[in-house]
């Protein structure tokens, strides 16, 4: 018998399209809608801010997540430059541009995140920018290719992989940002150390404990970025990487649960039974971790889609649990580095190198509270992830490594366990 049910899926994403995806391997027959504001098909993010903003040709094409021809043939009607502007669970539809209504059965939303803004004067000059899009990478990308002074503001990741691109296309390179040293939230003192360390050896000048009052032009174009101290920093471009927020507001219109994202179960459910969400807009009660989590990267989309696509199709309670390690991975010079699990500020009361901490050498720094590794982290030291996510996920049960055997790297990491 025909299946007659509609799947909608709202953000035209990574997360959207790998449901999209799973849903047809897994047999669905059903009608499935992927809508997405952006006119590009869905691609991924990561390259916007490496090769393809260092210039390397061939990453745009290898950015989509599928073939433009996929969609056809999988029968998923991909509705690109169409907003969704709310959604009706008691009417089980979503309103497309303010306009046409759309019937759902079950509706998934991988609305993603958008970048933070920064409000101060000169906010609105030719040359200042942000990075989350594609036609955001291609402009700033011709920016890059022709500037000869920029300033990044935030030493997150972007900011970061924007300040190594920007390097490379020969431009003197300045990075403001509020704390003391680069990724310091994320990676803490330690291993943010490295990170200052191997922008410096790059010739990045950093501004730490500073901020941006102003951005000065002339003629509406930007000359310069003036910091709280009065400091002028002379600039082309002025790249800001400041975080993002999720886009939440069709859930809240809705009157779904949010609160730092939409709110699911382990099932990536929402509070309405015929609602999920996915990717950087979910905030996910996480099994493993034992406590709510929103990850705002690749990887959690890429495997969110995936296992969102079978929570639609139903199954007994409990059958679809998604308690991934959380996984991210940044590319900066010749650094490559890959982190697993989850260390917050605080929360960890040692990091052991194992390995020493030298870039080109390679090296695996982990974060330990009592004995556990929390998270792992691999710089140019490659096909570890397994057994640091096997680590981490020992530590959730509440198992201790021998912190010494952990630090030596002549101990295969899969021994660690016994
Ligand atoms: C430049 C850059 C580099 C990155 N590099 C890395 C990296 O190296 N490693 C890593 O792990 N992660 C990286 N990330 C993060 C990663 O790309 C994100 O976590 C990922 O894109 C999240 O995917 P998503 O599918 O949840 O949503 P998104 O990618 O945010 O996509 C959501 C989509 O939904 C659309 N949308 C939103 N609301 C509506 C609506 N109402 N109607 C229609 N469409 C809507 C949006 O326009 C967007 O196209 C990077 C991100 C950026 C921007």
């Amino acid at each position: 018998m025909a299946d007659e049910r509609t799947f909608v899926i709202v953000g035209a994403s990574l997360a959207g399209a790998k449901a999209a995806e799973t849903l047809r391997a897994e047999g669905f027959t059903g009608r499935i809608v992927l809508i997405g504001e952006e006119t590009e098909r869905p691609y991924e993010r990561p390259p916007l801010s490496k090769g393809y903003l260092q210039g390397d040709e061939d990453a745009r094409g290898k950015a989509f997540v599928h073939p433009e021809t996929w969609y056809a043939e999988h029968d998923v009607d991909l509705r690109l430059a169409t907003r969704v502007t709310r959604v009706d669970p008691a009417a089980h539809t979503v309103t497309l541009d303010g306009v046409d209504e759309l019937h759902y059965d079950k509706l998934l939303l991988t609305t993603g995140s958008r970048v933070r803004t920064l409000d101060v004067p000169g906010a609105d000059l030719t040359g200042v920018r942000y990075l989350r899009t594609v036609d955001e990478s291609d402009a700033l990308l011709a920016h890059l290719r022709a500037a000869a002074h920029v300033v990044v503001v935030g030493a997150g990741w972007i900011g970061l992989e924007t300040a190594a691109a920007a390097r490379k296309h020969g431009a003197t390179v300045t990075v403001v940002e509020l704390a003391g040293l680069p990724l310091q939230r994320v990676l803490g003192d330690e291993v943010a150390t490295v990170f200052a360390d191997l922008h410096r050896a790059n010739g990045v000048d950093f501004r730490f404990g500073a901020s941006v009052a102003e951005f000065r032009g002339i003629e509406g174009t930007l000359t310069g970025v003036v910091l709280a101290d009065g400091t002028e920093l002379p600039a082309d471009v002025a790249v800001v990487g400041i975080g993002v927020q999720p886009n939440t507001e069709l859930a809240v219109d809705a009157g779904l649960e949010v609160d730092n994202g939409i709110v699911v179960d382990a099932a990536l459910r929402t509070s309405d039974p015929d609602i999920y969400a996915a990717g950087d807009v979910a905030n996910l009660e996480h099994p493993g971790l034992r406590r709510r989590v929103r990850v705002e990267h690749w990887a959690n989309a890429l495997n969110g889609g995936k296992v969102v696509a079978k929570s639609l199709l139903g199954g007994p309670d409990g059958a679809v649990v998604y308690d991934r390690v959380p996984y991210f991975f940044s590319d900066q010079y010749d650094l490559g580095m890959e982190y697993s699990g989850l260390a917050e500020p605080g929360g960890y009361d040692r990091v052991v190198f194992r390995g020493g901490t030298s870039v080109p050498d390679g090296f695996v720094a982990f974060w330990v509270k009592d004995g556990r590794v929390l998270a792992g982290m691999n710089v140019n030291i490659w096909d570890v992830t397994d057994d640091i996510q096997a680590l981490v996920r020992a530590g959730w049960e509440g198992t201790t490594v021998d912190l010494d055997r952990l630090a030596d790297p002549k101990v295969p990491l899969g021994e660690l366990l016994g």
